[in-house]
This record gives structure tokens, sequence and C-alpha cells, in this order.
């Protein structure tokens, strides 16, 4: 697996070195009304209703939790639009008409440094619910149900690794905000009492191990370490993090607090640098814009809500616009392709990857099991696709679709060109039934 994967071909070169353009004043700003994990929403407003940013307009609800969803500028609610999801779904949108004031909503103060010394895990858990944090590595998954975790913590592990191809919003975020990052860790090691943080970046990135080396020096004492792992793919997903950082191999299934490791997205400590600090949800974020078809890729810092729309022309267009584009959200490896650029940057969007479309024709499965030696987590995704095509059920269920993690390295080694992935992707479901 490790072998193989080592020969994705890196494009983070085509930005990695380009600071992220602040664009933060779109005329129209687009809020989700669901996601993935919470189906249906009240809104608290109507149209034209004024709102600040950072105010609560509503309420996501999902089988497990609610989710508050904020304004991310102050300005007039229009309606709702349809636009496409990051699950490449059309959802309903709340619009809102920028009024470019940017009057932040009264809940959003200033913490002392002797306040925020004094709130316990409990209280932080507290803010990051009402602050709707969440991975903002892609996850989408609450922090605030991880900070509930009643297990004993002793190692904290911040995730920098962004090992997909082509993004470096993460990237570039660490080297421009490390202190918002080490802040952000002294909150977490504050509520778990524990000693011991490693930032965790791939080995490679000499620039962000310059800075990190440096600043690690003022916070002499605290207990955070900077960590250079392996420069293959997926060294980012947490089961091979942790393998890397401690030494740990987690069983399958098995969550990190249960050996008392506890790890998040470099981009969430921000957000959470942000929820503890300032009582502010997250309401801007860092994306790389790239791909072949684009003619200057780069990093930005956006608002949530702001449509690739308003992004492509800042990139200077699309190269070669007679050409079909295929848009994809998130890595090439594990992010969604979406129908068009009608599409609106949630919190979770870490990219928008544009490429030229190109018609492949995919072969008959030649049983070269590539798919199988590339699985990290030992699938045999050849053998699920099989039963996908014949629907049988039972076999589905006993091939464990389930631990799948949607690396994508099964449709990426396939010597016929099948998108093996969304065959186990479809067996996740038939699982599930
Ligand atoms: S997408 Fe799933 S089945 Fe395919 S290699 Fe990755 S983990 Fe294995
Ligand atoms: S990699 Fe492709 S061709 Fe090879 S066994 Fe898997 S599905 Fe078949």
């Amino acid at each position: 697996m490790i072998a193989k994967t080592k020969g994705i071909k890196d494009t983070k070169n085509l930005t990695s070195r380009l600071p992220a353009i602040r664009f933060t004043k779109p005329e129209y700003l687009y809020i989700a009304t669901s996601n993935a994990r919470c189906a249906k929403a009240d809104l608290y407003i109507k149209e034209g209703d004024h709102v600040d940013s950072c105010q609560v307009i509503g309420m996501r609800h999902g089988p497990f939790f609610e989710q508050p969803i904020h304004a991310t500028c102050s300005g007039t609610f229009v309606g709702l639009e349809k636009h496409y999801h990051r699950n490449g779904k059309l959802t309903d949108f709340i619009k809102i008409k920028n009024d470019f004031k940017d009057t932040l909503d009264k809940s959003c103060f200033i913490r002392t440094p002797e306040e925020i010394a004094s709130l316990t895990k409990e209280d932080m858990t507290q803010i990051l619910k009402d602050c709707a944090l969440v991975g903002l590595g892609g996850s989408s998954f609450p922090t605030y149900v991880k900070f509930q975790t009643d297990k004993p913590i002793n190692m904290i592990l911040i995730n920098g690794i962004e090992c997909e191809p082509y993004i470096t919003a993460d990237h570039r975020l660490m080297l421009e905000f490390p202190y918002r990052i080490m802040e952000g860790i002294k909150y977490v090691m504050q509520a778990f009492k524990c000693k011991h943080a490693k930032i965790c970046i791939k080995s490679k990135y000499k620039d962000i191990k310059e800075v990190y080396t440096q600043v690690i020096k003022e916070y002499e004492g605290s207990g955070i370490e900077l960590c250079c792992v392996g420069n293959f793919y997926p060294q980012g997903w947490e089961v091979e993090m942790i393998k890397s950082a401690t030494g740990i191999q987690l069983k399958p299934g098995e969550l990190p607090s249960n050996r008392g490791i506890i790890n998040f997205n470099v981009s969430t400590i921000v957000g959470l640098y942000k929820a503890i600090k300032y009582n502010m949800p997250v309401i801007k974020r860092d994306i790389t814009v790239t791909g072949d078809g684009i003619m200057f890729p780069k990093n930005f810092r956006v608002r949530v809500g702001t449509s690739i729309r308003d992004l492509i022309p800042l990139c200077g267009g699309y190269k070669n616009p007679d050409k079909e584009k295929v848009f994809i959200l998130g890595g090439p490896m594990m992010g969604m392709a979406v129908p068009s650029d009608d599409c609106i940057i949630t919190k979770t969007v870490t990219s928008i990857i544009v490429l030229d479309k190109t018609d492949y024709q995919e072969e008959p499965c030649v049983r070269c099991g590539s798919c199988v030696l590339s699985c990290p987590v030992h699938l045999e995704p050849v053998q699920i696709m099989n039963a996908v095509k014949t629907l049988d059920k039972e076999r589905i269920k006993k091939l464990n679709p389930l631990r799948c993690i949607e690396c994508g390295l099964c449709t990426y080694s396939c010597t016929s060109k099948i998108n093996v992935t969304d065959y186990v992707r479809r067996a996740k479901l038939f699982a599930k039934l």
C-alpha cells in the first residue's frame, strides 16, 4: 500500500507558496439549511429581516444532535435559493444580501486570559456546541461531541498533514496563523488536563517545520511538539497519523479516545481558538481553488457561504473555456464531484478542483488485485464490486464495506479505470439496510 501511494502525483506546488487572498465581500452569501448530518432546519428569520454577522438565524436538526445556523455577514435575508451543496445535492440555502458593514452580533465578545483560564472542559463543550464547531478538515463531525468523551486523554494530535494532492489551504493557514494554532492547542490541553500535544505535518513541509520549530520555542514547557510523519497517502487518515505519531495501532472501528488520544485538524483548532477567545462561530475559512481547468490556481480566505462562481473570475477564469469541466469539492481522492460551479462553500469545503473533462473508457476487471493491495483497511474492493453488481446483500455485509474510509485508492490504482470506490460507497448503503 505504502509503496504504491508514494507514487501519487503531487500537485500542491501549484499553490503552496501563494498566500491566501482575502475575499470577504461578496454581494450575496448563502447558508445551507441542511447538511449530511442534519437534514431539517427551522429558520428564526423571515424575508426582509436584517441579520448581524454571527447571529443565530436558525437551527438544523439531525437524528443525534442540533446545530445552530449562523449568518456569516451582516445584511438582509432575501429568501431561500437552491444551489449545489458539497455533497452534490441541490439544497435550500439562506440568501443574505451583504450590507458590507460587518456588524457583529452581540453574542460575540472577547474573553480575557483570566476568564479563559477558568473555563472547564464542560464550559468549553457548551461554547463549541453554541458556536456549532465541526471538523473543518472535511469530516463535519461536531467538535463538542468529541469533547464529551469521559476517557482520560494523555495525548492531543493536531493534524496538519493535508495529504490529498492539490490542497494547500491548511498549509497556508499553518504558515500564516501559527499563534492561533498554538493558543487553540493550549485551550484543548487545558480542557483535558493533558500535558502532551503533537502537531503532525509531512516531513517534506520544510517551510512549516521552520516556522513551528521557532514558534514552539516561545511555548517552552507547554508540552507541545512538532512531529514530522511520512510523505505518503493516506498519512492524514487518523489511524495512520496516530500510528506514526505514537506507535499505537488502533483496531478497526476503535476510537482514539480509547487509547487516551484525541485529534483535531488544524483548521478546527483555529475555529476552536475563535470560539473560546471571541465566542465566535466559523464565518470564514481558507480554501484552495486549483486544477488544470483554471487559469491561475490560488488560495483564498473567504466567508462561509461564498459561491464558487464569485471565485472563478478572481483566478483569471477557466482555461480552455470551451471544454466541459469537472468540479471536485475536497481532494481528488476523497472529494465529491458536483455538477456545476453553482456550488456554495460550506464550513467543510477545503478546496475546489477544476479539471477539463476527459472521457475515458472503463474496461473489464482483469483481476489484477491492485485495488486489494492498495486498500489501507484491508478490504477486497473487487469482491465488494462484484457483490454489488449481483445485488448479493449477504455477501456485501460479509465483506465489511462499512470499514471503508473512502480514500479512493482502489479507484486510483485500478488497471481497468473502474470507479471501484463508487461501488464500495454503494455497498455501504446496502450494508446499512
Ligand atoms: S476507498 Fe475504501 S475500499 Fe477503496 S481503497 Fe480506500 S478504504 Fe479501501
Ligand atoms: S484493480 Fe481494477 S482490474 Fe484490478 S482487480 Fe481491482 S477492480 Fe479488477
